[in-house]
């Protein structure tokens, strides 16, 4: 069996008592929506807040695997612009300098700049419910996803604790370090955990970023946080966690 392919199961130990990819993601990312609601639903739920298509910068990350294509399509379509903030596994690595610049380019003819953030790491799951197995098509064998979240399963299965930062693979290398501060000693977490990891991680650095770069009693903002599920038929699905709004200094949480 591919190595991959070893990781995978051995992160889905509990797969046999899901057997459909909808009852998985009921269990696994319960209230996901397609893609195109989820987007479609942060446009109608920031309108009240004065934030349109003619006056927001939208910038996002996801990983740059092809499969998360559609959702970026979503948003570009909806919104009219995007900032691309994404690397490996939907980590945020651009810092301040690409948070600035992508703040520089929004609309400000009204007086005041508008953003409104997205980021989703990802994950796959099959019709039999296994998370991390996907189909691409034009390819015969079973391929996964996230890959470099399953690498960083595989390090940890293969006990490759290392943290140095690799001038030849510096996104993974990264990507390396941030997961395994989150994780105890001699935890080897399933793939579903891990991508929830990843996601804390993520909103982790957004939020940080966003205090480093922006003032908040002046410019509004939403964060849009989740996990990117891709389902059989290349479905896209969005499972949100806590967007909220912040406006003239004041945090509200937003439905959803
Ligand atoms: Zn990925």
């Amino acid at each position: 069996m591919h190595q991959l392919q070893e990781t995978v199961m051995k992160s889905a130990g509990f797969s046999s008592a899901v057997s459909h990819y909808e009852e998985a993601l009921t269990q696994y990312f319960p209230g996901s929506r397609t893609s195109r609601d989820f987007v479609d639903y942060s446009l109608r739920t920031l309108s009240p807040f004065g934030f349109q298509p003619n006056n927001a910068m939208v910038c996002a990350s996801v990983c740059r695997d092809e499969l998360t294509r559609p959702f970026i399509n979503n948003i570009h379509e909806v919104w009219g612009r995007l900032f691309n903030f994404s690397s490996l596994a939907g980590m945020l690595y651009l810092g301040v300098t690409g948070f600035k610049a992508a703040h520089h380019h929004a609309p400000n003819s009204e007086g005041t700049e508008r953003y409104v953030y997205f980021a989703f790491p990802h994950i796959a799951i099959d019709e039999n419910g296994v998370p991390g197995n996907c189909r691409r098509p034009g390819r015969h064998e079973m391929s996964h996803a996230c890959g470099a979240l399953l690498n960083v399963l595989q390090d940890l299965s293969e006990g490759s604790v290392g943290l140095e930062l690799n001038q030849d693979d510096l996104e993974q290398s990264l990507l390396k370090q941030r997961l395994f501060r989150k994780l105890r000693d001699g935890e080897i977490p399933d793939l579903v955990t891990l991508t929830k990891i990843a996601h804390s991680v993520i909103r982790e650095d957004l939020e940080r970023m966003i205090q480093l770069t922006v003032d908040s009693s002046a410019v509004p903002y939403a964060v849009f946080t989740g996990i990117q599920i891709h389902g059989p038929g290349n479905r896209t699905w969005i499972w949100a966690s806590a967007p909220y709004v912040v406006a003239e200094g004041a945090r509200e949480n937003l439905p959803h």
